[in-house]
């Protein structure tokens, strides 16, 4: 058992100063005040006087078994370990293949995931790849879904990209519905995460998709969405119809110097532009490659998505950029957890799981990080470590 005492809580809304106790996965009691006389001897207690109490950081897309080869085989990325999860607050997340599904593989991935939950996290996966057609464990997305409880949709499937395989609207919109049954016959959501490219075409596909068909827009979960301003805007407009909007953490240098916004610049002007919150999300792309390609589509230079960028860009929302940290927390907590059908995550209350962080009060930064009830990381440092770590 667990117990936090005096944490000023935000579930993600701020609920005031709070003590909580947990026992195993179970949130048992959220009370003003619990006295320490009923504890069971044993139980572990944190003071968190000086400390925010905020929900387990959510992240709907890492290429957990590495990502990449955009330039050769020297530029596969590595797995992530589990400690590049849980050092940055991140106690769910959802594996994906990238553009390399010859020599990544999903049942690799599938095993990445349990490891990873076996160590103390929560890990989904979704079957496919950058790729159409499909690559799947059973030879049908729709039964991967069902029958694979990790797989709760499917993706990043490219778009608008030089790297896509240019799939016509009735190929990508029979995957989508194939998703959308294989979720409800499964009790998922059955997302349809799209890796959208540069290409200025943006969301016109997934436009004519739903135009053409009964697939609500919300099936859909584009991706890397202030990858350039053109895209940004599109992004606007497609969140305003109800869509979700996923903008990537992960930037480099050469990214923003090309007119990329970072996510938390990029969260300021949705929200003064009147985007609702809900409809945002981010993740850190985490694994992936980050490659640099000139104007003939030439690799120029690559570097790994970072894990630790998710929090980043949300702290530098609040810190530099004027948004309210309840609000901000939201893209990162019970936002993506309500995207991906992931009822039990995201949030601060006795349904759900006994995933929290505890921010530091003078400068927000991450101290405790707490997976399943479990104490993954204390003092910014991980005490659980992953098997090879
Ligand atoms: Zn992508």
């Amino acid at each position: 058992m667990l117990f936090i005492k005096n944490a000023q809580t935000y579930t993600p809304e701020s609920i005031g100063r709070k003590d909580i106790l947990l026992a195993g996965n179970q949130v048992l009691a959220i009370e003003d005040s619990i006295s320490e006389h009923h504890l069971l001897p044993g139980t572990k207690v944190i003071d968190a006087s000086h400390h925010l109490l905020v929900p387990g950081f959510v992240d709907s897309l890492v290429h957990i078994t590495g990502g990449g080869g955009e330039g050769g085989f020297h530029t596969r990325t590595p797995a992530m370990d589990l400690s590049d999860a849980t050092t940055a607050g991140i106690t769910t997340l959802v594996g994906a293949l990238g553009t390399d599904s010859t020599t990544r593989s999903l049942p690799d991935l599938l095993a990445k995931a349990r490891a990873l939950s076996h160590e103390g996290i929560t890990c989904y996966c979704h079957t496919g790849s950058y790729q159409v057609p499909v690559t799947t464990i059973t030879g049908s997305v729709k039964d991967d879904i069902i029958l694979i409880n990790e797989f709760i949709g499917v993706g990043e499937i490219a778009i608008a990209d030089h790297r896509s395989s240019m799939p016509s609207a009735a190929e990508l919109g029979r995957i989508a519905a194939e998703a959308r049954v294989g979720g409800m016959l499964s009790g998922k959501k059955g997302i349809v995460s799209i890796h959208m490219g540069d290409s200025t075409d943006y969301l016109s596909l997934l436009e004519t998709i739903i135009a053409q068909s009964d697939i609500p827009r919300t099936q859909f979960y584009p991706t890397h969405m202030n990858r350039n301003l053109g895209l940004f805007d599109a992004g606007k407009q497609w969140a305003n119809s109800g869509g979700y909007i996923d903008l990537t953490t992960s930037t480099t240098e050469m990214d923003l110097a090309r007119g990329e916004p970072p996510c938390s610049k990029a969260l300021a002007e949705l929200l003064d532009d009147n985007i609702a919150i809900e409809q945002i999300t981010f993740s850190s792309d985490g694994h992936a490659s980050l490659p640099i390609f000139d104007d003939n589509h030439d690799l120029v230079a690559l570097k790994v998505g970072l894990e630790e960028s998710l929090y980043r860009e949300v702290r530098l929302a609040v810190t530099d950029h004027g948004v309210d940290l309840a609000t901000a927390l939201k893209v990162i907590t019970q936002n993506p957890a309500k995207v991906l059908g992931l009822s039990h995550k995201g949030h601060i209350s006795t349904e759900h799981d006994a995933d929290m962080v505890l921010l530091r009060d003078d400068d927000l930064a991450i101290d405790t990080v707490i997976a399943r009830g479990q104490v993954m990381v204390e003092q910014a440092k991980p005490v659980i470590k992953g098997t090879f770590e």
